[in-house]
């Protein structure tokens, strides 16, 4: 075994050597730029690009068109919810979301409020779901958009997408939802989904880091965002900036291979965090899940032990185990995790609260001495409190 053994696969994956293979040519053969197709060299790298823009799009049933690349799931949502907000700002002024988004959403609303926006944060129940009646009562002439996660990066509750979806329908308001951390892990369909437009990021399906896409439901003309960044006009001027093709490369073969596997994959990722809350369970308890025990990713297993400190307990096991609490921390301050907070629980189960990411290159050896070595950190830590 090799020692930390990588349990934090929602935080980033490793890149897939068949993805870093099919990416190598377009960083010095094919190197050209995607937008100078006056050559062999432009024409090579614009050819690489909307094959692998076809290959995105088939995977969450989109029109290639609909795909916009971009630099990661933080740019995705910042162009849709401030490109559509400075879009339809004669129509409205209200955003609905929910208290349990990922910052790159929650901080970008806060940044509009600061503008004179409005924003209704919708709470969600004990398992992290979101609260359909609270979204729909928000609802007012003046709302423009709802931005609501697919799954969460915390605790891995699945949301009722295509709810949402039906509710946005029926007051003609747009719905994005950041599906960052379920891509390639969940089927998505956006028609199903009735989404208009999705964010998503390479790096946690064993892409690269730095690129990621947009959808736009262009066949929708309201759903197309003004544009926050300024230049060449690329990716339908929605996001100029010369387009990083050896990545987008990479995210296409990432993606395709992430739903070919995913039925498989997520059974052993289903076995595997069984196992592990079991020897919880055996071994150390008092363990609370957090997070919904079945709408969930099955490669999350987010736990709290109950007075065991995530921050003690990630120190001690950190020469064996890489783990994280998927909350903001720095060294001088821990911040509860606002997602486990807004479980309703309290902010003893937010200070104890430890997010495992299991992933492609886990092994059976490495999940049975995980699941034992945090359960005996456990008993140690608990024993010095007493
Ligand atoms: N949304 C969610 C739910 C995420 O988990 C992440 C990554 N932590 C992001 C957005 C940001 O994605 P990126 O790293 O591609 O900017």
């Amino acid at each position: 075994m090799k020692f930390p053994i990588y349990l934090d696969y929602q935080a980033t994956t490793p890149v897939d050597p068949r993805v870093l293979n099919e990416m190598m040519p377009f960083f010095n053969e094919q190197f050209g730029n995607a937008a100078s197709k006056d050559h062999l060299y432009g024409s090579q790298a614009a050819d690489a690009v909307e094959k692998a823009r076809k290959k995105i799009a088939k995977c969450i049933n989109a029109r290639p068109e609909d795909i916009i690349f971009t630099s990661g799931a933080t740019e995705a949502n910042n162009i849709a919810i401030l490109g559509l907000t400075a879009k339809h700002s004669d129509k409205g002024d209200h955003i609905i979301t929910c208290v349990t988004e990922h910052k790159s959403v929650l901080d970008t609303c806060k940044y509009l409020e600061s503008l004179g926006k409005r924003v209704t944060y919708v709470q969600v129940d004990r398992f992290g779901t979101v609260d359909l009646e609270m979204l729909e009562n928000s609802i007012c002439e003046r709302t423009i958009l709802i931005s609501v996660m697919t799954a969460n990066n915390e605790i891995g509750t699945i949301a009722p997408i295509k709810e949402i979806g039906e509710i946005a329908r029926k007051y003609d308001i747009l719905f994005h939802t950041d599906a960052a951390q379920a891509a390639g892990h969940i089927p998505l369909d956006v028609e199903e989904m009735k989404v208009d437009l999705m964010s998503i990021s390479a790096h946690k399906m064993y892409g690269p880091k730095g690129i990621g896409a947009l959808y736009v439901r262009h066949s929708n003309l309201k759903a197309k965002p003004s544009p926050i960044i300024f230049g060449g006009g690329h990716e339908q001027g929605i996001r100029s900036g010369t387009l990083n093709v050896p990545c987008i490369v990479g995210f296409a073969k990432a993606f395709e291979i992430a739903v070919k596997e995913m039925d498989n994959e997520n059974k052993r990722y289903k076995k595997w965090t069984e196992f592990m809350w079991d020897v919880f369970q055996d071994e150390a308890k008092p363990v609370k899940l957090n997070g919904h025990p079945k709408n969930r990713l099955s490669h999350n297993l987010n736990v709290s032990f109950e007075k065991v400190e995530s921050k003690a307990l990630i120190r001690a096991v950190s020469p064996k185990l890489a783990i994280s609490s998927g909350s903001a921390c720095t060294t001088l301050n821990v911040e509860p995790s606002h997602v486990i907070l807004a479980l309703g629980y309290g902010s003893e189960r937010a200070h104890t609260a430890i997010r495992l990411g299991l992933g492609r290159f886990n092994t059976n050896e490495e999940i049975e001495f995980a699941a034992e070595f945090i359960a005996q950190a456990v008993n140690r830590l608990r024993k010095i409190r007493i």
